[in-house]
C-alpha cells in the first residue's frame, strides 16, 4: 500500500502549527479527542453561515436542504461501518449516550432480577456505569471477563462466564488505556453460540481500523465523532434492525413521534424513535466530511502508518530505564500508557505539557484497569495519522528530561 503523505496531511490541521509554552505543539492525545481537518471545520462553518435551520421540519427549501445533508451523513456512516441499512444508524451525542440508550431500552426490556451482564476487565466507565445502574434497578449482577498481565482478555473464561442468565455481553473493541485490539469477532461468535447479544464499544477502534459491523455480527456498535476526526456532540449507535424495532423509545418529544393525542402517542420507526428533539446538525454533517476525509486517505494506509509509529514509540520508550508500558498485547492500536518509577503520572503530564507535548495523565475513565495493574494513574500518548517519528523523538526527550529533573 502507498504510504501516507503526512507532510501534506499536517497542513490540514491548523492546531498543529500552534505554539505552547514557546514550543511547537506535539499533539499525542488523539485518544482523548482527535483533531479535525480544515475540511470538516469549514463545512460546519459553511452550514452555520449559509444553511442553518432545522431538519425534518416541513417544506421550506432550507429545511429540506439541511435534512438532505444531515441524512447524507447518516448514509456515509452506514457505508463506513458496513451496516446494511440507514435505519440501523442512530445519531447520539457520543459513545456514552449510545451505551446508555441501549442500557435504558434494550437492557430494561431483557434484563430481569437475577440475570447477568458480562463486561470485560478493560472497559471504559462508559461501558460499566450504565450497566451497573441497570443492574441495581433490576437486581441483576455484573460479571467480568478477566485479562492477563499483558492486557489480553482471557477468552478461555468465556465458556464458564456466559451462562443461561447472561443477557448481554459488553466489550471494548480497542482499549483506551492498553491499546489492546480485542478479538471481538470471536467473542461475538461465542456469545451468539449461547444466544447472547453483544454490544461493542468502538470509540477507540473506528479511528484506527476498518470496522465492518456485519462481518463482526455485532448486535450494537457505539462510537463518537470527536475521536474520528469529527466534532464533539455527535456519535453513533449502530443496532441490528430487529433489535432497534423491538426496543421501546428512550427520550420522548418532538421528531420521534408519528402522532400524539392526549389518549395515545405512536412512535416513528427506527432510527427516528430514538432521536427526540433537535439534533446537532452541523456536527452530523461535519462527521460525514470527517468520514470522507479518512476514507480518502484509506483506513488501511492509516492503520499501516500508525502501526509503524506505535512500534517505533514502543521501542524508544521501552529503552528508557525505569519506564514501564502497561499493555503488551500482540494486537495493539495507537495507544501507549506508561508509568515511570518515582514520578507521578500527573507530574509527568505537566512536565511534558511544558515541553509542548500534549498527553493525557490520569485514570482514563477506566479505574478498574488502574486497579488491575496496581497503579493510581498512567501517562498516555496516543497517535494519529498526522503524527510523525519526530513527534515520538520529542516525547522521548521530554520524558528523559522529566526523569533527570526528578532524580
Ligand atoms: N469508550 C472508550 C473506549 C473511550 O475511549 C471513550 C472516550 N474516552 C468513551 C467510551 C466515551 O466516549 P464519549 O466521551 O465520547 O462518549
Amino acid at each position: 500500500i502507498q504510504p501516507l503523505d503526512v507532510v501534506a496531511i499536517r497542513k490540514d490541521f491548523p492546531l498543529l502549527s500552534r505554539v505552547l509554552h514557546g514550543k511547537p505543539v506535539i499533539y499525542l492525545d488523539s485518544a482523548v479527542s482527535g483533531q479535525m481537518p480544515v475540511q470538516v471545520i469549514e463545512r460546519m462553518a459553511h452550514y452555520e453561515r449559509e444553511e442553518h435551520t432545522n431538519v425534518h421540519r416541513g417544506v421550506s427549501t432550507l429545511s429540506q436542504e439541511a435534512t438532505d445533508h444531515y441524512e447524507a451523513a447518516r448514509e456515509k456512516v452506514r457505508k463506513f461501518i458496513g451496516a446494511g441499512s440507514v435505519k440501523e444508524i442512530v445519531w447520539t451525542r457520543g459513545t456514552t449516550e449510545a451505551i446508555n440508550l441501549v442500557a435504558q431500552t434494550f437492557g430494561r426490556m431483557v434484563v430481569k432480577e437475577g440475570d447477568e451482564i458480562l463486561l470485560s476487565a478493560m472497559e471504559h466507565h462508559a461501558n460499566i456505569v450504565p450497566w451497573q445502574m441497570l443492574a441495581q434497578e433490576k437486581g441483576a449482577t455484573i460479571k467480568v471477563i478477566p485479562m492477563t498481565d499483558a492486557g489480553e482478555l482471557i477468552l478461555e473464561s468465556l465458556d464458564e462466564l456466559i451462562t443461561e442468565r447472561t443477557k448481554l455481553v459488553g466489550v471494548v473493541h480497542v482499549s483506551n488505556v492498553l491499546g489492546t485490539v480485542n478479538p471481538v469477532k470471536e467473542i461475538i461468535a461465542r456469545a451468539h453460540a449461547k444466544g447472547v447479544p453483544v454490544l461493542v464499544d468502538g470509540a477507540q477502534a473506528v479511528p484506527h481500523l476498518q470496522v465492518d459491523v456485519k462481518d463482526l455480527d455485532a448486535d450494537f456498535y457505539a462510537f463518537s465523532g470527536h475521536k474520528l476526526s469529527g466534532p464533539t456532540g455527535i456519535g453513533v449507535l449502530y443496532g441490528k434492525l430487529a433489535h432497534l424495532e423491538a426496543m421501546p423509545p428512550w427520550h420522548g418529544g418532538g421528531n420521534m413521534i408519528r402522532s400524539v393525542s392526549w389518549e395515545k402517542t405512536t412512535y416513528m420507526a427506527a432510527p427516528g424513535k430514538f432521536e427526540a428533539g433537535t439534533p446537532p446538525i452541523a456536527a452530523a454533517i461535519g462527521l460525514g466530511v470527517a468520514i470522507d476525509y479518512l476514507t480518502g486517505l484509506g483506513l488501511d494506509r492509516i492503520a499501516a502508518y500508525e502501526h509503524e509509529l506505535l512500534v517505533y514509540a514502543t521501542e524508544r520508550l521501552s529503552a528508557i530505564p525505569g519506564l514501564r508500558i502497561l499493555g503488551q498485547a500482540k494486537e495493539k492500536a495507537s495507544v501507549i500508557s506508561f508509568v515511570v518509577e518515582g514520578i507521578h503520572p500527573h507530574d509527568m503530564g505537566s512536565l511534558l505539557d511544558g515541553e509542548g507535548v500534549v498527553v493525557r495523565a490520569g485514570h482514563h475513565c477506566a479505574q478498574p484497569v488502574m486497579t488491575r495493574f496496581n497503579v493510581p494513574a498512567t501517562t498516555r500518548a496516543s497517535f494519529a495519522y498526522f503524527n510523525t517519528r519526530e513527534d515520538v523523538d520529542v516525547l522521548v526527550s521530554a520524558v528523559q528530561k522529566a526523569i533527570e529533573l526528578f532524580s
